[in-house]
């Protein structure tokens, strides 16, 4: 039997791009879109239908409740806050079918509480845990807040996909330190699912023209072997849209992630490819390439997923 990595059939949906902060790599924020129109939303969801998605990737920028705006289109559209604007997404999501995946900054234990029951999993980058390391990421966007987010999410018995981001200028050391301290959350929580090595590629519209560095075959192995010891038994993912390397580390990892189809929204003009082209490439490579929910393994199960979320992945057969 071949080895099988996995990955996520998705759609993206931005529930707004609006955010506070600046980080030099971002290709994603905008200053005054407000939310999502209602009738734009579920067209997203028509699409996903279409296009036989199981997950859809709940986008936001951070603290979208600090953003004036965005905090009186809210009041306007009848939510006291942003979360209750997520939940009512979820919700929506669940109905037509398919899992949410939430992916809205660091969030606190009592907003993780409420989006929980109607929530399959989350995604929570910790980039780097060395603030000096790395220049390029808002000052408000601390590694202590993105630990603590971690930490809430495990908490809350929240399943987490989390990872580190290279080629920003940080130090080698610092990846395998950034590593080590999302092993520490994982070994008190257990809620991580997925660690992403995920490298800076830059995009039409971040202010950083200019990639890092990009890590070589042998630093990828030095960080795929950190991780495997820091995090036992939580899959290695990579995004292969954004990885130059991404065939030839196929054997060494688990999970291709959410995968999209066409432009990807927070990596414009950089196109998902394909799930025949990834599943051809693994092919190549004496591997296997199946499907999954975006809460999978242990994770699948009583206590990680609410009822409710059980029912949606039940009814998805
Ligand atoms: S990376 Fe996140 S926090 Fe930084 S500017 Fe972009 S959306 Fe905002």
């Amino acid at each position: 039997m071949p080895r099988t990595l996995t990955y996520s059939p998705s759609l993206a949906v931005p529930l707004t791009t609006d955010c506070p902060w600046h980080c030099g790599y971002c290709g994603f924020r905008t200053d005054q879109k407000g939310l999502i129109p209602d009738a734009s939303f579920h067209h997203l969801l028509d699409r996903a239908q279409a296009e036989d998605a199981s997950e859809i990737v709940l986008l936001s920028g951070e603290a979208p409740d600090t953003v004036p705006h965005l905090k009186s289109e809210l009041r306007r559209r009848g939510f006291p806050d942003f979360v209750a604007y997520a939940r009512w997404a979820c919700e929506r999501v669940i109905e037509r079918g398919f899992l949410p995946h939430a992916h809205l900054g660091a969030l606190s234990r009592a907003q993780l509480d409420r989006l929980k029951g109607v929530t399959a999993s989350m995604s929570l980058m910790l980039e780097n845990v060395d603030d000096t390391s790395n220049a390029s990421v808002a000052p408000e966007k601390k590694a202590a807040s993105r630990l603590a987010g971690i930490d809430a999410a495990g908490a809350a018995r929240m399943p987490l996909v989390s990872g580190i981001l290279v080629g920003l200028g940080e130090t080698p050391d610092s990846r395998l330190r950034s590593l080590d301290a999302l092993g520490v959350s994982h070994a008190r929580h257990g809620h991580l699912m997925a660690v992403a090595i995920n490298t800076f590629v830059p995009n039409a519209r971040s202010p950083m023209h200019d990639a890092g560095h990009s890590p070589t075959m042998d630093e990828y192995a030095e960080l795929i072997a950190h991780a495997r010891a820091a995090l036992p038994g939580v899959a290695i993912q990579i995004a292969p849209h954004l990885t130059a390397a991404w065939q030839e580390l196929l054997p060494s990892i688990d999970d291709l992630g959410s995968v999209g189809t066409g432009e990807d929204i927070a990596n414009a003009p950089h196109r998902w490819l394909g799930a025949g082209a990834l599943a051809d490439a693994c092919a190549g490579q004496g591997l296997a390439l199946a499907k999954r929910l975006p809460v999978w393994g242990k994770h699948d199960a009583a206590g990680w997923v609410s009822d409710r979320i059980r029912r949606a992945i039940e009814e998805r057969g």
